[in-house]
């Protein structure tokens, strides 16, 4: 397909075309059933095996041990801001939250509902989110109910190397924007949740991995469709799922693993956005990226040209080429590549390529 561009926005993202492909062909009539996949009852047989394929193959992509339940909830990340909080703040503990910049914010900000019982135990404010923090700077207290982080900032573009090792104090991260593009280390988390929109399907749900024991502990008194236990108890069909969204997961996951599953993904990750990087660390300071170099993000590369007045330009101009959704989130201006699972490396190098044209033209 020619006519298809580069779609570098932060999300909604690009999908993988076979994904995209297979939708449209089974779209009218799935799998000679006479009807969409998206008339089907939620209840029948066409719909359950879509639903339990897709929490499986999420399982085996990840490698999500027994201990942990998959959930799937409508709301995406946003939601999962609330529901957290909700869920595990106890009296007496002190929910903590590590703020790495603008979604991290957000979490917090739900957090705070809670007066008493939450707190920030690290800050990069005063560097503009330029780095994660390394491990050793995370010491949970011993009240602490959880600690939450957001391991990939999508509009700062700074990516958690270190995990940190919190040991029994429960380890919460927004994935939402790296999920899938490296392996876990299960053993230092508790749950990871992440909106879909990025690297695992179309909007309007999130996936939830969460410790049984995390559930099993939570707050009981909430408002049912508010409590994970609610969800677990339904395997995720309590009301009517995003029937849709859950079946371009399956699709997308089923491309995932034909690339090589989330190894593979990996090693794409690296190389789009080593192509990015190269291109600016080698253009004498013209191209510049704001962030620590150790945190830099493999999935939302950010940077800046020598004045907003060029910015403005590149942007315009690599638009036109066919290079959609590089302008930087409002709130930190500059440019943003966002390069999640599906984009193409040759849409990195054809970026690169246009960056050093550009620069020669203007530089
Ligand atoms: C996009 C994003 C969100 C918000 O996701 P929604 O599904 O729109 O609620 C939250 N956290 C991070 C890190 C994100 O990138």
């Amino acid at each position: 397909m020619t006519d298809r561009i580069f779609n570098f926005s932060a999300g909604p993202c690009t999908l993988p075309l076979p994904a995209l492909e297979k939708a449209k062909e089974e779209f009218i009539n799935f799998r000679g059933t006479g009807m969409s996949i998206i008339e089907h009852s939620h209840r029948g047989k066409a719909y359950d095996a879509v639903h339990l394929t897709a929490i499986a193959s999420l399982r085996e992509a990840l490698s999500v041990p027994e201990e942990f339940d998959i959930l799937l909830l409508h709301g995406g990340a946003t939601m999962q801001f609330v529901m957290v909080p909700m869920n595990f703040h106890k009296k007496g503990m002190v929910m903590e939250y590590v703020n790495t910049g603008a979604w991290a914010k957000k979490a917090i900000a739900e957090g705070k509902r809670y007066p008493d019982e939450h707190r920030v135990i690290w800050t990069n404010e005063e560097e503009k989110f330029t780095r994660m923090p390394k491990a050793s700077e995370i010491k949970p207290g011993s009240d602490a109910a959880f600690v939450h982080f957001c391991s990939n900032e999508t509009i700062g573009g700074i990516e958690l190397q270190e995990f940190p090792d919190c040991g029994n104090v429960p380890v919460i991260m927004d994935m939402s924007s790296h999920i899938l593009s490296r392996p876990l280390p299960w053993d230092k988390l508790s749950m990871v949740y992440a909106g879909t929109q990025k690297n695992l399907g179309p909007a309007g749900m999130a996936v939830v991995i969460i410790r049984k024991s995390m559930i099993a502990a939570a707050n009981a008194d909430l408002p049912a469709f508010l409590s994970y236990g609610t969800h677990q108890k339904e395997n995720s069909l309590y009301n009517t799922p995003p029937v849709f969204t859950i079946y371009m997961m399956k699709l997308t996951l089923d491309w995932v693993k034909e690339m090589g599953g989330v190894a593979g993904m990996s090693a794409l990750a690296d190389q789009r956005s080593g192509i990015i990087y190269r291109t600016i660390d080698q253009s004498d300071g013209w191209y510049r990226c704001p962030v620590n170099k150790e945190c830099r993000s493999r999935m939302n590369v950010v940077w800046r040209l020598p004045s907003e007045d060029l910015e403005k330009k590149f942007i315009a101009e690599a638009t036109a080429a066919g290079f959609d959704g590089l302008k930087g989130h409002r709130s930190v201006g500059g440019c943003r590549a966002s390069m999640y699972n599906a984009m193409p490396v040759a849409g990195a190098e054809g970026l690169a390529q246009f960056m050093l044209d550009f620069k020669k033209k203007n530089g």
